[in-house]
């Protein structure tokens, strides 16, 4: 076995020994894990099935009560799991916090789903009796009704960056649906994972969910082993991953990556606007799918873009375990290498670098969030999403073009709009084609209970979270059952 940092490659080989360290102190190992293979991913899978049957045999009480003490154990852990998140990710103390508390109602939400109606009942059919059909008094007898039923086992693959959280909003309504879970987290939420396998293994029925860490490789397998799968993560990725499902005839989900923006009226409040949008846009060092990566103002507004350029120079990244620090480190060297590189390539050509771009010496795996002016629309910088405390700023002349402007990216997941008059308010919110639409509120914030996901090329397949999940992890079935003869 050979050993491996967090180094921001995608795939690890059989056989391969991960090791998660701390972004911010990368001496500071957090475990090795060997990766699963495929045989060993089968063999999960076999239990999974095993399993599955009697959890969908049980009674609904006994998958809820499951899911409730669940819920209990983590929220009796819950500074422990919090304090591994920001020393495994350099999640910022304070939002390390709020996910582990939006984790607990997570699995509470889903306990209390297991009792949600399975389907719906409609007027009986006319069946055709031979001569007889839709005749008679039988019309209003039998049965016609659907009933919801698991596919067997979810495959689910999931990203770094919220490591409790994501993995919980995908394995949650799977459950509570009926199924088994194999969960393939990110080789850098490797010990998050191991929590998690952890607290539900201890509330679970053995061989229901098994989490199996690795990289590219178990993740094929997975694809390969799985009835239902869902992904979050790269578009890189998510789309392999679609086509494997695909070919397989399973259904599918995927979230992906977005290239935000962030429209800012001329009647929006410059200082209010300014710290929303730049907490949007660098908080957690800009590592979140829905954070701002693109700020379009409408009109000339000097005072909104000298106090967004103070607000994001006043982020300084900062050890993410102090109270405060809402900048942390990048996950791995590449990906603060990756952001360097952006914020120079920017000047290069001939963008104006208005704060930010420097990556402080020492420990840790840190950059200064970087705010960039005068690149044009089609810039490479603009459509493509860079994974860290970097955005652009946009101008436009009125909210038609902003909007055009801010729908102009292959990417449809999040977008956010500034101002303080209704009308132009909802009229960017009718012309804007992402899956999320925020109104004077900032980009990145998910309501677990509501429907969630992106459009275009951020997200494939149905949405994720509320009872929207229930469904995806469900097949319909529809039932007839004929009035007896006479
Ligand atoms: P990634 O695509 O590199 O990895 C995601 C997962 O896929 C990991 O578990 C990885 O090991 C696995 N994987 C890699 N290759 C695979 C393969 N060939 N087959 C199966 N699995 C494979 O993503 P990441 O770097 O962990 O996360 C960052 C990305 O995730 C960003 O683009 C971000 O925008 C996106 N993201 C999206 C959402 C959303 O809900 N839309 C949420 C969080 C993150």
């Amino acid at each position: 076995m050979t050993g491996r940092t967090k180094d921001g490659q995608l795939g690890s080989a059989v056989g391969e020994l991960i090791r998660s360290v701390s972004p911010q102190r990368p001496a500071d190992v957090i475990g090795e894990y060997p990766a699963r293979t495929p045989e060993q991913v089968q063999a999960a899978a076999g239990q999974a099935r095993d399993s599955q049957r009697d959890w969908w045999r049980a009674a609904a009480a006994a998958r809820s009560a499951a899911l409730s003490a669940a819920a209990a154990q983590l929220r009796a852990r819950r500074d422990e799991a919090a304090a591994l998140i920001t020393r495994e990710v350099g999640k910022p103390a304070g939002e390390a916090a709020g996910e582990v508390a939006r984790s607990v109602s997570i699995l509470e939400y889903y306990a209390q789903a297991c009792f949600a109606e399975l389907g719906a009942h409609y007027p009986p059919s006319a069946v055709d009796r031979g001569g007889q059909a839709g005749s008679s008094a039988q019309g209003n007898t039998g049965l016609l009704y659907t009933e919801r039923r698991p596919h067997g086992v979810a495959g689910l693959i999931t990203p770094w960056n919220f490591p409790l959280a994501i993995p919980l909003w995908k394995a949650a309504p799977a459950l509570a649906a009926g199924n088994a879970v194999l969960l393939k987290p990110s080789p850098e939420a490797a010990g998050c994972a191991e929590l998690i396998g952890d607290i539900l293994g201890g509330c679970l029925p053995a061989g229901l969910l098994t989490v199996l860490p690795g990289g590219a490789a178990t993740g094929a397998a997975v694809v390969a082993a799985a009835d239902v799968v869902s992904f979050t993560g790269s578009v890189q990725v998510g789309r392999q991953v679609a086509i494997t499902a695909t070919g397989r005839g399973v259904p599918v989900q995927c979230e992906m990556g977005g290239q935000n923006a962030a429209i800012i009226l001329p009647d929006a409040d410059p200082a209010a606007a300014a710290a929303m949008v730049a907490g949007a846009a660098m908080g957690y060092a800009g590592q979140k799918c829905t954070a701002t990566r693109r700020i379009i103002v409408v009109g000339q507004q000097h005072a909104f873009v000298a106090a967004l350029t103070a607000a994001v120079a006043a982020l300084a990244p900062a050890d993410p375990a102090e109270p405060g620090t809402v900048v942390g480190p990048l996950i791995t060297d590449s990906a603060r290498a990756k952001v360097l590189a952006a914020v120079a390539l920017a000047a290069a050509d001939g963008a104006r670098v208005l704060t930010g771009g420097s990556g402080p010496a020492g420990d840790g795996w840190f950059a200064e969030p970087a705010l960039v002016d005068g690149l044009p629309p089609g810039h490479p910088l603009c459509q493509q999403e860079t994974f860290g405390p970097f955005a652009v700023l946009q101008h436009a002349d009125d909210v038609d073009s902003a909007v055009a402007l801010a729908n102009g990216v292959e990417f449809g997941l999040v977008s956010s709009v500034h101002g303080g008059s209704l009308g132009p308010l909802l009229g960017a919110v009718a012309g804007l084609d992402t899956g999320l639409i925020r109104v004077n509120a900032p980009t990145t914030g998910v309501d677990f209970y509501a429907p969630f996901g992106g459009e275009k090329a951020s997200g494939l397949g149905h949405r994720e979270q509320g009872m929207a999940a229930l469904a995806f992890y469900a097949s319909t079935r529809t039932i007839t059952i004929a009035a007896g003869p006479g």
